[in-house]
């Protein structure tokens, strides 16, 4: 009996493990069989799009806002405050590379979710030997009879806005992409401003003649964009306070300034129609706080872009069996990690709570200082403009801080450029003086920076409402058109 339980037993494991090795032999079999079921979708089409991309995003970023918000609200319980995005029921990440490199730019990463195709970096809706162009979604989607828009919070000729309706070689000819936009005959665009108004050479004819003679409004006082309604035909809405042509950080955005999720709503106010629509929404600043290593200025950006997102699912509530949201990346930024070497297992959040503005406004303090031509400069004197900005005391620093602010300030004072490796590593190409103060701050809360440039690690893609279980797995952004195509039913 003992033998005969014990062979039934063998029997048993032996079937569990025939069983196990073919479930995992045919692991790979069914995710093929996936990837090109990606061109087959039978469910209903949504009327509504809406595809969210915050720029320089992957995890970390995304994280680092979810744990800032939970230590806010419940300090030191350890639980992180979900983002509404990172809560939807469908998820998946994407392969970043491009023709270029392993470590893309966000003009081929935008082609390849906007078109379908890797092409170089700096190249969009091009191929590789910039003759042949791509026709972004957006076109394909217009011909079907939705109305299009693009919002963003960086210049609305910037690399990813300009991937859904514009086709150039270089992503820097942002005068020909401004002419583009004018071309396109999509609905609406909201948010930053054009870069080269009048031309690389400042000579051409102004970007806003080009602009209204296509037929469109202009709206660049809040007044103007508050009233804008389904009945203003093609709008372009600038926003107003605009810094450099790009929307202010969020952690420097004033209370009655128009934000990136007011750009959302007057696009749904504009867009509206019975045809339905797709709009794209660009979280372009978390991009550029990732670039200059801001840590606090990215977790304002990206809690500003769930807001935007917020927008999409206040509309979703009322159309829910015809809208879809999806909420991706282009490529991550900065290299940006929750851990640094001295803190080690543990964070401290609330050490950012203290911080008042991004390093942009606090390099306007630096250049208020500068240009009063102090007879001797000293650290001392900025203490409490540091103190404001950042809750930092200069007494309470460690003997390393201090070393690495001094060195930074002395940098920032003599007006040279990086000159070495040293000095290429601790401030990039940004004020020596606001960076060092970002990395303290970073580091004191447990987060620290690789890069000021991109990184190639994946980054996520979230969905939500009709035809969102195809973005579930892990996959190429190429498939992210793919998908949305077969969804919207475009032709290829
Ligand atoms: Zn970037």
């Amino acid at each position: 009996m003992v033998l005969k339980r014990h062979s039934k037993t063998v029997i048993a494991l032996s079937l569990i493990l025939v069983v196990m090795v073919s479930f995992f032999s045919a692991q790979p079999h069914q995710s093929m069989a996936n990837s090109t079921q990606d061109e087959v979708y039978r469910g209903q089409t949504p009327k509504y799009v809406f595809m969210f991309i915050g720029d320089g995003m992957s995890y970390a970023q995304v994280s680092s806002a979810e744990m800032y918000l939970g230590e806010k609200t419940k300090p030191g319980a350890v639980t992180p405050q979900q983002l509404n995005f990172t809560q939807f029921p469908v998820h998946g990440a994407l392969m970043t590379q491009d023709s270029s490199s392993f470590i893309p730019d966000s003009a081929s990463t935008a082609t390849s979710l906007a078109s379908g195709h890797k092409t170089l970096s700096g190249v969009i809706n091009m191929d590789e030997t910039k003759t042949k162009a791509y026709t972004p979604i957006t076109e394909k989607l217009k011909k079907m009879g939705y109305k299009i828009g693009i919002v963003t919070s960086v210049p609305i000729t910037h690399a990813t806005p300009a991937a859904y309706y514009a086709k150039v070689a270089n992503r820097n000819d942002a005068y020909e992409i401004g002419k583009q936009l004018a071309a396109s005959g999509f609905d609406y665009f909201g948010g930053g401003d054009f870069d080269q108004k009048t031309g690389p050479k400042g000579t051409d004819t102004p970007i806003y003649d080009i602009v209204k003679n296509s037929g469109y409004t202009i709206a660049n006082t809040k007044e103007t964009i508050m009233a804008l309604n389904s009945k203003s035909g093609k709008v372009v809405a600038i926003d107003p306070d605009n810094y450099e042509t790009a929307l202010d950080y969020e952690i420097d955005r004033e209370a009655d300034e128009l934000s990136l999720a007011d750009y959302v709503k007057k696009g749904i106010d504009v867009l509206d129609n019975k045809k339905g629509f797709f709009m794209m929404v660009e979280g372009g600043k978390i991009d550029w706080a990732n670039h200059a290593n801001d840590a606090t200025a990215s977790i304002y950006d990206t809690i500003a872009f769930g807001d935007s997102v917020q927008v999409a699912l206040d509309f979703y509530k009322k159309h829910p069996k015809e809208t879809l949201i999806i909420v991706t990346a282009d490529h991550e930024c900065g290299g940006m990690t929750i851990g640094y070497s001295l803190t080690g297992y543990s964070t401290h959040f609330d050490k950012l709570q203290p911080v008042t503005m991004s390093y942009q406004d606090f390099d306007k303090i630096i250049t208020t200082y500068k240009n009063s031509n102090p007879a001797t400069p000293k650290l001392e004197d900025l203490k409490n403009e540091i103190y404001q900005a950042y809750g930092l005391d200069i007494a309470s620093l460690t003997s390393y801080e201090g070393e690495l602010l001094a060195n930074a300030f002395q940098k920032t004072m003599s007006n040279a450029k990086p000159s070495n490796e040293q000095e290429q590593v601790l401030y990039g190409s940004y004020n020596p003086l606001s960076v060092t103060l970002c990395h303290i701050v970073n580091n004191r809360a447990g987060i620290s920076f690789t890069s000021y440039s991109h990184t190639g690690v994946p980054v996520p893609v979230y969905a939500f409402g009709t035809g969102s279980e195809l973005f579930d797995g892990f996959y190429d952004n190429t498939k992210v058109y793919t998908k949305l195509a077969a969804i919207t039913k475009v032709k290829k």
